[in-house]
C-alpha cells in the first residue's frame, strides 16, 4: 500500500454544479493557478463534453497550470471521452476520468441499461481512454448503493481494460465511516489487480458525514481523496479539502504520517478566493476557514490560551495561513511596503502597471480608511481580479435617502460601448438602485438574497455584499467589496448579473 495520499481537487468540476457558482472561464483560471499553488496533486477542470464553454476553461487550463495533473471527466460514450482528451491533452500531465453509475436504482431508472451492458460501457470508455493517456480513472457513480459483487466484477473490468485509479463515489451522501471502510477493504481483497492501482474516495455531505467518510476509507487504504476548497458541490457539497488536509496534519500520529503535500498556508487565501470567486459565503463555525473558526470567546478559555495555547488550540491560525491579519499598513507604507506586502501575502508575479493599479487603489482606500489590512488587500485583488469582459459596466451612480422612507437614484451603465441612464425611486437607497439598473438591463431577473458583512472590524472596515439574483431558472452569485456599503451592494448586483449573460452565451 502505497505511503503516499493524493489529492485530487474537484472544485472546477463538482464544486462548481453548487448552485449560482458558475465561473466565467478567467475566473476557473484564476482559481486553478490558486489550486496549483496550494499544491494539489490532481485538479478536475470540467466536464468539456458539457459545453463549448466547458472544453474551452479545460484547454486554458491545461495550457496555462503546470506542476499538477489537470482531469477532464467524461460519461463512458466515445463523444464524452474524445472531448475530455480534446480538453486535457496539452497539459504537462494529463488524466481521463470516466464514469458511470453501477446501483441498481441508477441503472435501471437514469440510464436504462442492463448491468451487463454498463460493464461494456465501462470496458470500452476505459480502454478508448487508454489509447490517448496512460493516466485513467473510472468511476462507478453511486457505488455506495451498488451491490458489492457486482462493483467488484465492474472494477475488474475498468483496471483490466488500464484504469490506474478506481473511484468508489458517495454519490448521494449515503454511507456511513465504517461501512464505507469495509467496501474500500473488500474491494481491496476480492479484486485481481485492486493492489497496483490507486482506490479513490468522494464523498457528500447530505448527512454531514463526508469527512469522517472520507478519513475512515483513507484509514482502510484508500490513496486518494475527492475533495473540493469550502466543501461546495452539489447539494449538501463534497467533502471539504480543508478539513481532510488538516486532519491528515494535526493527526498524523493516528493516520501514520500519511501527509498531503498541500502547503496548508495557502488555505486560508484559496478558501477566500473561491468563495469570492462563486459567492458562496463560508458559514462562521465551519471547520478550518470559517470566521471563528480560530476564534475564542468564553472567558474560561480565553484564560487557558493566555496560559498556555495548546489547552484549547489543536492547530495553529498561522498554519493554515490565517496569519497577520492585523498587521497594517498606512498611506505611508509607500510603494515598496505595499510590493512587499503582495509577495508576503503570495501574490507575487504581478506585473509592473498592474502593482500600480493596485497601488492607486490602496492609496484610494487608505484616504478612508486609518488602516488597512491584509483582509483588506486580498480583498482589493480578488476584486481586481473580476473579468474585464463583461457585458454591462457601471460607469455611474447616485443615490439619497431621507426620513420619510423614500429614497431616489440614478446610474449609468455601459452597455456594448453606448452609456444608457435610468432613474428609480426605492424603498432605501439600496432598492432603488437595483431598480434604476432594472430598467437598463433586461432578462426579469429578480434579487433573492442580500448580505452584508465587515471585511475586517472597526467602523471604517470595507463592507462586503453577496447578493443572488434569480434570472428565469438560474440564480447567480456576485460580491462587491467597498468602503461605501451601497457601491459595495451595487458592484455585487451587476457582477451578478453579468454572470448571468456568460451562462446564457454558453448554454445558446
Ligand atoms: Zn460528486
Amino acid at each position: 500500500m502505497s505511503d503516499r495520499l493524493i489529492i485530487f481537487d474537484t472544485t472546477l468540476r463538482d464544486g462548481e454544479q453548487s448552485p449560482g457558482a458558475t465561473l466565467t472561464s478567467s475566473e476557473k483560471l484564476e482559481t486553478a493557478r490558486q489550486l496549483a499553488k496550494l499544491g494539489v496533486d490532481v485538479m478536475e477542470a470540467g466536464f468539456p463534453a458539457a459545453s463549448p464553454g466547458d472544453l474551452m476553461a479545460v484547454q486554458m487550463i491545461a495550457r496555462e497550470v503546470k506542476g499538477v495533473t489537470i482531469a477532464a471527466l467524461a460519461r463512458t460514450n466515445e463523444h464524452d471521452v474524445t472531448k475530455a482528451w480534446e480538453g486535457v491533452r496539452d497539459a504537462e500531465s494529463a488524466r481521463i476520468h470516466t464514469f458511470i453509475a453501477t446501483s441498481p436504482v441508477h441503472m435501471k431508472y437514469k440510464l436504462r441499461k442492463s448491468p451487463d451492458e454498463v460493464v461494456e460501457a465501462a470496458r470500452a470508455a476505459v480502454t478508448l481512454a487508454k489509447r490517448f493517456v496512460d493516466d485513467v480513472e473510472f468511476s462507478a457513480e453511486d457505488a455506495t448503493r451498488s451491490e458489492w459483487d457486482f462493483l467488484c466484477r465492474i472494477v475488474a473490468v475498468a483496471i483490466e481494460a488500464g484504469a490506474t485509479t478506481i473511484n468508489l463515489p458517495d454519490t448521494v451522501g449515503y454511507t456511513t465511516p465504517e461501512e464505507y471502510a469495509r467496501l474500500i477493504k473488500h474491494i481491496r481483497a476480492n479484486v485481481p489487480g485492486a493492489e497496483d492501482i490507486v482506490l479513490s474516495v468522494h464523498c457528500h455531505n447530505d448527512l454531514g458525514m463526508a469527512t469522517a467518510n472520507t478519513l475512515s476509507a483513507i484509514d482502510a487504504g484508500a490513496r486518494q481523496a475527492e475533495v473540493t476548497v469550502n466543501g461546495i458541490g452539489e447539494r449538501a457539497g463534497n467533502t471539504s479539502l480543508e478539513e481532510v488536509v488538516m486532519a491528515l496534519h494535526t493527526r498524523k500520529d493516528f493516520f501514520g504520517g500519511l501527509v498531503p503535500r498541500v502547503d496548508t498556508k495557502q488555505i486560508v487565501p484559496t478558501s477566500k478566493l473561491v468563495s469570492h470567486l462563486t459567492g458562496i459565503l463560508v458559514q462562521p463555525n465551519k471547520a478550518i476557514v470559517g470566521a471563528n473558526a480560530f476564534a475564542h470567546e468564553a472567558g474560561i478559555h480565553q484564560d487557558g490560551m493566555l496560559k498556555n495555547r495548546d489547552t484549547y488550540e489543536i492547530m495553529t491560525p498561522q498554519s493554515v495561513g490565517l496569519e497577520m491579519s492585523r498587521l497594517v499598513l498606512g498611506k505611508h507604507s509607500g510603494r515598496a511596503g505595499f510590493t512587499a506586502r503582495l509577495n508576503e501575502l503570495g501574490f507575487d508575479g504581478i506585473p509592473k502597471d498592474k502593482i500600480n493599479e493596485l497601488y492607486q487603489r490602496f492609496i484610494e482606500l487608505s484616504d478612508r480608511k486609518k488602516t488597512v489590512t491584509n483582509a483588506d488587500i486580498i480583498a482589493i485583488i480578488e476584486e481586481d481580479a473580476q473579468p474585464k469582459d463583461d457585458l454591462y459596466v457601471l460607469s455611474g451612480w447616485r443615490a439619497n435617502s431621507g426620513n420619510d422612507g423614500r429614497a431616489e437614484a440614478w446610474v449609468k451603465v455601459l452597455i456594448e460601448g453606448v452609456d444608457r441612464e435610468a432613474s428609480a425611486n426605492g424603498n432605501g437607497q439600496i432598492d432603488a438602485l437595483f431598480k434604476a439598473i432594472d430598467k437598463l438591463i433586461p432578462g426579469g431577473c429578480s434579487l433573492e438574497s442580500f448580505h452584508i458583512d465587515a471585511v475586517t472590524p472597526g467602523e471604517d472596515a470595507q463592507g462586503e455584499v453577496s447578493v443572488r439574483v434569480r434570472c428565469g431558472e438560474h440564480v447567480y452569485n456576485g460580491r462587491g467589496v467597498a468602503t461605501d456599503i451601497v457601491e459595495a451592494s451595487v458592484r455585487a448586483y451587476m457582477k451578478a448579473l453579468n454572470r448571468g449573460t456568460v451562462v446564457a452565451e454558453v448554454t445558446a
